[in-house]
């Protein structure tokens, strides 16, 4: 299908690795112009190499916190005009309720609320000026189903929700939509570390715990980079037009919900 997008310019944030890179390869594959980030130049670099070599794309890549004010800057000066913004940031640590500082939840609120709310903030406007954009927060299932040990990405992901919610009604009629898309478990280096964790409270080998987390799924297993970069670059595609502040949710049915 083609996406209609192309010579469209998309800024990808967290896009060296994981699924932000999947997001990033999906739209240079669609013909899109990238602004790549994450905060490790050598591996930005690679990545940014490895998709100029494949897709024949321009990419800039800038590596900078996108968490703190200062990375913002550096991003969105480098970026320019976008078209397409895809938000994304590493998830907060897994933990225990009673345990949480404000501290924490500032730090999670600033990486996975107000970091991406930021970013909106410095690309509608534009958007709306040229009548045309596209909107997606990598955000998770905890969403919709909370993960009892990760209840700070609960809290940060929850409300950038509520903000999606209202804003992308309020930017709609200018030819701009923003939705959310929800990663259930994804095959990248943060599973590595979440299964790392259950590896030592669980005293089992890191296939185990693969196999256990695999084993709720009804797919039977992890989720790829790739599968979600392709849904991900529907949603910035001409026929996603209609698609306004929703909750995209791509985790292999292991939510067991009706709606
Ligand atoms: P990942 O494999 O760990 O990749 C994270 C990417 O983001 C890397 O390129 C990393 O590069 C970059 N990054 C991290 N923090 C950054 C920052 N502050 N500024 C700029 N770049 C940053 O993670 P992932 O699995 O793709 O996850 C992406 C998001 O989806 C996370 O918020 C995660 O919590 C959420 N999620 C993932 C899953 C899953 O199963 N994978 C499930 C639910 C939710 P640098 O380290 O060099 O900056």
């Amino acid at each position: 299908m083609d996406l209609g997008i192309t010579g469209k310019r998309a800024l990808v944030c967290a896009s060296s690795k994981g699924l932000g890179r999947g997001c990033a390869e999906a739209l240079a594959a669609a013909g899109v112009n990238l602004v790549m980030n994450a905060r490790g130049a050598e591996a930005l670099e690679a990545t940014a190499a490895e998709i100029r070599a494949a897709h024949g794309v321009e990419v800039v890549a800038v590596a900078a916190d996108i968490t703190t004010e200062e990375g913002r800057g550096k991003v969105l000066a480098a970026a320019g005009q976008i078209d397409i913004l895809v938000t994304n940031a590493g998830g907060p640590p897994p933990g225990m309720w009673a345990d949480w500082s404000r501290d924490d939840f500032i730090k999670a609120l600033d990486a996975n609320m107000l970091a991406p709310i930021a970013l909106m903030q410095a690309a509608l406007p534009g958007m709306m000026e040229r009548g045309w954009g596209r909107v997606v927060n990598i955000t998770s299932q905890a969403v919709k189903a909370p993960l009892g040990v990760l209840g700070l990405s609960n809290s940060a992901r929850s409300g950038l929700t509520g903000f999606v919610a209202g804003t992308a009604r309020q930017v709609a009629g200018s030819g701009v939509t923003i939705n959310n898309l929800l990663p259930g478990i994804h095959a990248t280096d943060r599973a590595d570390s979440l299964d790392g964790a259950v590896v030592k409270s669980a005293g089992i080998t890191l296939e185990e715990a693969r196999a256990r987390r695999a084993a709720t799924i009804p797919v039977g297993r992890y989720g790829t980079a790739s599968e979600f970069g392709a849904t991900c670059a529907f949603m910035c595609s001409q026929h996603a037009g209609f698609m306004v502040g929703q909750n995209v949710l791509l985790d292999g049915g292991a939510i067991n919900t009706t709606l």
